[in-house]
């Protein structure tokens, strides 16, 4: 049976403005699909629906984290000042116990039932070199019944012992899970995952290239994150011009690639970046946290680059994408003040909702099915109980949409999620 939900209902109509219904009814066919959304009272034109009132309650579209890594949770909220002795510390060892099927499979039922319960209905994630824990990852997926695009971590080079793949099964071993996981009920899709230049052969990244666009799957990888990892980066690749020329070379930028951080890149790189069409994901906290530094959002939003935010778990500290978009604004007023720009160059409250929704989408080249409450879309969306965080609970004034979203993206969390719907199914969380 059809469903209609009342509410007021927030959801980007482009990077810079809100679509907001105050309140609205939202209809979803029993297939999953948006009918419609409006403020009219649709209660008799679909009449056979079942009608769901939650007046004092907010709707918004599902979150997308568009960078994060599966295995690292077990040590979230644990930094170092620095990234590379973090991997080693930290990272490495931790990655090298995925070895044990257990281990593989309690951190990712875990870590997709967390990700659900902070409001996330789209991840894209890294596991780990391993291909029975990226295997045991994607039954997880499957269980939780999130929208997923999931990748077997690649190096082939430069990497503690235990971790080191040899080039040709690391790609045999990701085009076993390509054939088993890409498109599964169309929810759950391969991510080929070479985790940074430093750790990836010529060999291995054209491959990659190769069979991703025979395959049409999609490419993460790290990209500018740090200035000692840059610096080790040039010295391993002297012949390339850039850091993003390594990848550019190699093959494996396009549409359906996504680079994390992206924080140092000249104005060469970013034309790479754009004319290839690959997309950024923004990882604000992580950014911060580890003291990698922080990126030009409105340079890059003024090149037309496509962006979502990513919450980078373990790199950051959270994975809820309240704190990420109140990061990514934080972080945005940080690098006002120090360049001494102008507030007009500093992130809104619209960006960053769009940045962690539609944005995500458009990141994942899935803009046209999710990422905002539009008519033909899937119905990915949270019922959340905004009046908890308001001191007066919804019955003094600054009540306006805008005002209220302010509240929820800078004092919001998972506690105020009531309800996570995944094409118009409820998740269960425990
Ligand atoms: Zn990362």
């Amino acid at each position: 049976m059809g469903k209609i939900y009342k509410a007021l209902i927030i959801s980007s109509k482009n990077e810079k403005s809100l679509k907001i219904f105050n309140p609205g009814y939202l209809v979803i066919s029993k297939k999953g699909i948006i009918e419609e959304v409006s403020e009219k009272d649709l209660r008799k034109k679909y009449k056979n629906h079942c009608f769901h009132d939650f007046s004092n309650y907010l709707i918004c579209p599902g979150f997308v984290d568009v960078h994060n890594h599966l295995p690292q949770y077990v040590f979230v909220g644990i930094g170092e000042k620095a990234l590379l002795p973090w991997l080693e510390k930290y990272t490495f060892p931790r990655e090298q116990k995925f070895e044990k099927k257990e281990i593989a499979s309690l951190s990712a039922k875990l870590f997709f039932n967390d990700l659900t319960k902070n409001g996330t209905t789209t991840s894209l994630t890294y596991v780990t070199v391993h291909k029975a824990a990226t295997d045991i990852a994607f039954e997880c997926a499957k269980k939780s019944k999130i929208r997923a695009i999931i990748g077997k971590v690649m190096m082939d080079q430069y990497s503690p012992k235990l971790l080191a793949e040899r080039t040709e099964a690391s790609l045999a071993d990701s085009v076993e899970l390509i054939d088993k996981w890409h498109g599964y009920n169309d929810r759950l899709f391969y991510a080929f995952t070479p985790r940074f230049a430093i750790t990836c052969s010529w060999k291995l990244m054209r491959g990659i290239g190769k069979i991703a666009a025979k395959k049409n799957v999609y490419i993460q990888t790290h990209l500018s994150e740090n200035i000692e990892e840059i610096n080790v980066t040039k010295k391993l690749f002297p012949k390339c011009k850039s850091y993003t020329d390594i990848y550019y070379q190699a093959g494996i930028l396009g549409p359906k690639t996504i680079l994390a951080h992206c924080i140092y890149l000249d104005q060469k790189e970013v034309k790479l970046i754009k004319k290839t069409e690959s997309n950024i994901a923004h990882c604000p906290t992580s950014n911060r946290f580890l003291m990698n530094g922080i990126m030009p959002f409105r340079k890059f939003r003024e090149e037309n680059l496509s962006i979502g935010l990513g919450t980078d778990v373990a790199g950051g500290y959270s994975l809820s994408m309240f704190n990420e978009m109140k990061e990514a604004i934080e972080n945005s007023k940080s690098l006002c003040l120090f360049s001494r720009g102008r507030i007009g160059q500093t992130m809104t409250i619209a960006e960053a909702f769009y940045l962690a929704t539609l944005g995500g989408a458009e990141v994942l080249s899935m803009k046209d099915s999710i990422g905002s409450l539009e008519k033909g879309k899937r119905a990915d969306f949270l019922i959340i109980d905004h009046k908890q965080i308001d001191p007066m609970h919804g019955k003094g004034d600054y009540q306006e949409p805008e005002q209220i979203l302010s509240r929820l993206i800078y004092r919001g969390d998972r506690s105020i999620i009531k309800d996570v719907f995944i094409d118009g199914e409820k998740v269960n969380r425990e």
